[in-house]
Parts: C-alpha cells; sequence; structure tokens
C-alpha cells in the first residue's frame, strides 16, 4: 500500500512538472531564469523568437550581458536580493545589435530556508519606440517635458488672467458704447430738425419725433418698411417721392438738398447725407429742415424788392422823357452849359434805370417767374450783332478786339432776350475792367463731342484777387479793384447771367488773375 501510494505522489510530481514545463515553454512573455549569482540558467522561447538569441547563447551568461550598460542591472540584482520583486525599464540588446526599451519584472525565489536562490526575469512590455532611451536620458527627457509642461501651465494661467481682463475691458467698452448709442438716440430722438435713417436696402430703421409730426405718422407704421411701400402710405408720399425721383428708383445713395412744400405754412428742406463706416456706406440719413420762416422773409424780401422798383421805374421813366425834351428843346432853348448838366442827369437817370431793371430781373429769377420765350437762332449773329453794338465804344478807348468764330455751327434754341442780356453783360465789364490800350477778344467754339457752344470773352484788364473769385456770381458783389476804380456797377450782371443760361441748362464759368486779365466763358447746349 505504502509503495503504491509512493508511485502515485510520483507519477502526480512528474504531471506537474511537465505542466509547468509546457507553461514555461508557451508563456505568452519573453522570461528566463536567472541563478543567485545573477546567470541565467533558462529562457522561454518567447524570449528566444523576440530578441533573437536561442537557449544555448543566453544560458550560463550573467544577465547584465544582455542590456545596455546604463540600464544599472547592478542596481536590480541588489534589489531583487533585498526586497523579493523588481520592476524596472531597461535597455535590452538583442542578437542584432538593436537597443530595445523594455519593461521587466524580476520575483526572486527563495528554497524551504529561505534561503534566496535565484529569480524569474520577465519582459512585460516592450515598448514601440524601439530606440534605446537610457534612463538617463528619460530622466532628462521627463525633466524637460515637465518644464515645458510648467511654462505651458504658467503660459495658460497668463492667458486666462489676459482674457480674464479682456473680459472685463469688453465689458466696459460695450458699457461705453451703450451709454454712447443712447446718448446719440436720445439727440436724435430731440433733435430740432426731422431726422429719418434709411439702411442700405432702403429701409427705414428710424424716425424721431420731429419727422413724426412733419409728416403725422407714427413710429410703428413707418419703420421697417421699404421705400416702394412707404410710398403708398399718403403722409410720407411727397418725401418718398422727392427721394427717389421720378424714376421710382428707390436707392437713396447720393447728396442732395431738396425743397418740399407740405402746405402753405410748412416748407422744409431736405437734405440726403450717405451714412459711412470705416469707408463703406452702411445707409443714408435725412435730414428735415423747417425753412418756412426763411422762406416767408425771402419772398416778403423780393416782393418788396418787386414793388419798390416797379413803383421807382415810372418816375424814372417820366424824368427820362422830360430831360430828354429839355434837351431837345421842346419846352424852350436851353444853352450850351445847360444842355451839358442835362446830359449828365440823362446818363444818371439812364444808369438807375438799368438798375432798376436789373432789380428787377433778379426779383423774377428768385420768384421762378423768369419766363423763357424759346426760338430757333444762330448764335454767331446774336453774336455779331452785339460786337457792332459795343465795337465803337472799344475803340474810343482804344481797346483792340478780336473775334474767333467757327465757320459753321448748329442753331441754338434760345430766349434771344435773355441771351443778349447776357452778353451785354459781359461785354459791359470787358469794356468797363479794361483799360486804355487793352485788349478784348471774343471767341465762339463748336464743342462736337458735347454738342454744346462755347461762348468766351478774353479781356487784360484788371482782373479780380483769388480770395475774391468764389463770390464773383453772388448777388451784390463788387470786387476791392472794381471800387477802388470808381466805376459804375450794381453787382448784379453776373448773377442774373449765371441763372440765364443754368436756366438754358447751360453753364458759366471763368478764369481771371488780378491785374493781368480775365476770361468769362459760357457754353449752351445745342440741342
Ligand atoms: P457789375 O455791375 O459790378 O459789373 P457784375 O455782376 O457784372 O456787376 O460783376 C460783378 C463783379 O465782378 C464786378 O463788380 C467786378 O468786380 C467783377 N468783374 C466782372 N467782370 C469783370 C472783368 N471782366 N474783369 C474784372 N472784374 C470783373
Amino acid at each position: 500500500m505504502e509503495d503504491s501510494k509512493e508511485k502515485n505522489s510520483w507519477q502526480e510530481a512528474g504531471a506537474s512538472e511537465g505542466y509547468l514545463y509546457d507553461f514555461w515553454k508557451f508563456l505568452p512573455l519573453p522570461l528566463c531564469y536567472v541563478n543567485s549569482l545573477h546567470f541565467i540558467l533558462d529562457i522561454n522561447e518567447k524570449l528566444e523568437q523576440v530578441f533573437g538569441y536561442t537557449q544555448v547563447e543566453m544560458a550560463g551568461e550573467d544577465i547584465e550581458k544582455f542590456f545596455q550598460e546604463n540600464s544599472s542591472m547592478e542596481e536590480l540584482k541588489k534589489e531583487i536580493v533585498q526586497k523579493g520583486s523588481v520592476k524596472k525599464e531597461a535597455i535590452f540588446l538583442t542578437k542584432d545589435k538593436k537597443e530595445i526599451l523594455v519593461s521587466l519584472s524580476a520575483i526572486a525565489r527563495r528554497d524551504r530556508q529561505n534561503y534566496f536562490n535565484g529569480y524569474f526575469l520577465v519582459i512585460d512590455r516592450i515598448h514601440k519606440n524601439e530606440e534605446a532611451y537610457s534612463p538617463l536620458e528619460l530622466k532628462e527627457q521627463i525633466k524637460e517635458k515637465t518644464k515645458e509642461l510648467e511654462t505651458k501651465l504658467t503660459e495658460l494661467r497668463n492667458s486666462r488672467l489676459a482674457l480674464l481682463n479682456m473680459l472685463e475691458d469688453a465689458e466696459e467698452s460695450k458699457k461705453q458704447v451703450e451709454e454712447e448709442k443712447e446718448r446719440t438716440l436720445s439727440i436724435v430722438a430731440n433733435f430740432v430738425d426731422g431726422l429719418i435713417n434709411f439702411d442700405m436696402e432702403n429701409k427705414m430703421v428710424l424716425i424721431n419725433s420731429e419727422a413724426e409730426k412733419i409728416f403725422s405718422v407714427k413710429n410703428q407704421e413707418v419703420t421697417g418698411k421699404s421705400i416702394a411701400e412707404l410710398a403708398k402710405i399718403p403722409n410720407i408720399k411727397s418725401l418718398i417721392e422727392i427721394l427717389s425721383g421720378p424714376s421710382k428708383h428707390v436707392k437713396i445713395d447720393e447728396i442732395f438738398k431738396k425743397e418740399l412744400k407740405i402746405s402753405e405754412k410748412l416748407i422744409l428742406e431736405v437734405s440726403t447725407i450717405p451714412i459711412v463706416k470705416e469707408g463703406k456706406q452702411t445707409g443714408t440719413l435725412v435730414i428735415l429742415h423747417d425753412v418756412t420762416r426763411g422762406k416767408l422773409i425771402e419772398k416778403m424780401k423780393t416782393e418788396f424788392v418787386s414793388i419798390s422798383a416797379h413803383q421807382l421805374r415810372t418816375p424814372l421813366s417820366a424824368i427820362k422823357w422830360t430831360i430828354k425834351m429839355l434837351i431837345d428843346g421842346d419846352l424852350g432853348e436851353v444853352n450850351k452849359g445847360q444842355e451839358e448838366f442835362l446830359e449828365k442827369i440823362y446818363v444818371s437817370n439812364e444808369r438807375m434805370i438799368a438798375l432798376i431793371n436789373d432789380l428787377l430781373d433778379v426779383t423774377r429769377i428768385e420768384e421762378g417767374r423768369y419766363i423763357y420765350d424759346l426760338t430757333q437762332v444762330s448764335f454767331i449773329d446774336l453774336v455779331q450783332k452785339m460786337i457792332d453794338l459795343y465795337k465803337n465804344e472799344f475803340e474810343k478807348k482804344e481797346i483792340k478786339f478780336g473775334f474767333k468764330k467757327p465757320r459753321a455751327v448748329p442753331k441754338l434754341t434760345v430766349d434771344v432776350e435773355k441771351i443778349n442780356l447776357v452778353l451785354q453783360n459781359l461785354f459791359d465789364n470787358a469794356l468797363k475792367y479794361t483799360k486804355k490800350d487793352g485788349e478784348v477778344s471774343v471767341a465762339i467754339e463748336h464743342d462736337k463731342k458735347k454738342n454744346e457752344m462755347v461762348f468766351s470773352i478774353k479781356d487784360t484788364g484788371i482782373g479780380i484777387a483769388k480770395d475774391q473769385q468764389d463770390r464773383i456770381y453772388t448777388r451784390f458783389f463788387r470786387s476791392g479793384n472794381a471800387l477802388r476804380m470808381e466805376t459804375e456797377g450794381s453787382g448784379l450782371g453776373l448773377y442774373i447771367a449765371k441763372n440765364i443760361i443754368e436756366a438754358h441748362h447751360g453753364k458759366v464759368w471763368f478764369e481771371s488773375e488780378e491785374g493781368k486779365g480775365s476770361t468769362f466763358n459760357f457754353s449752351l447746349p445745342a440741342k
């Protein structure tokens, strides 16, 4: 019995050994067994496969031989004896001289008396990056990485702080912008003029209370609406019509100023200004300025001048004919001395009549009733007739006169009487402001490109100082040098001339240099 028991236990021991052997052999981790003197006793198949050595090549060799020098296998040898288990990273040297970073674990084995008698060494991780890293290098790298991370962290902290500050600033500016906006809105709301704002799609985005009052509309019924929609609202229709023009093209993008008569008691000056932000138009502002009072005063002034001029003209005409009769001896004989005085009175009276006529012309222009009687004429003939009238005058003053004209030009459709008035004013001025021995030349040109006739009269007269030139076409303006010359003049001639030419759709302009001379020009469309 005893015998068979012993046999059985022998059999069992044999079976376990086989099992262990198989386990050892097929264990999927590279593994070796090292004795207490750190010589390798056995390696498994996986180690052979991965690192290329055979059992024979490794067995009996010091474990240190298979690791890179700075892998500090010395330490492992000490620690395994003292602690019984070690985990570390090391660089394994394969048979084909590759250096592979591995994580390894070692576990000590002890006999029954607990004496250390060797250890298993398992390579439990082969790092993907097969390049060699010594633990020292690793430490350095870790140090560096830690440093990098720390700087990154500080940077992050700083950016966070900066971000917080920026947020605070943004909050502050937002507040400021809102305050600014509120201020602007309250200015707009309480502005004395009516204000309306259109966006780039021609939608009304804002209307202040003054504008609401003017057109008797409510904010809610007009804001957000396009010009086309607004044109259907009767109260505001008249404004939209002048903003969009007769073409019904709804874009308002030009600067303009127009008058809008809402009623006898309300006349507006409507101006539009493009709202530009960073060089780009974002909308249009319409300003409605009440000019009723100004218009009324102007009208009264014009009426006063008109009435006075008319009242003056009748007695002046009576004086003219009476003096004429005296000079002609119709009322009895007058002697030479008396005749001379009468001539002087006659000339002064004529000047007064001319001034009254100028004033009446101005009032007619201003009242918009400067009626034009259009006929087709040869412009050259018109100018020639004027030259014939003035020729003697130029000769008397010993002023050289020249006339340059094209051969054939198209006829013009003009109000002959008014164009004659323009020519007369320009000839008068050239004669008046050019001294003896000077030169005056008249030229007519046909600008075929623009199909217009260009008239110019050039003199070598007193000229006009640069700083006074921008006032030349305004009412009653007379330049300093003209006044000093003590020449007669009302300062109305050029104003009237400009109005007449512009009413014919022409243009006026001039060039002048003080002391050297002037050239006055106008153009008239040939159509
Ligand atoms: P006026 O009756 O004073 O000539 P105008 O309206 O014709 O009135 O001219 C206005 C002013 O322009 C003149 O007073 C003069 O100062 C200046 N002026 C007009 N034409 C000439 C010219 N040919 N040469 C120099 N100055 C001129």
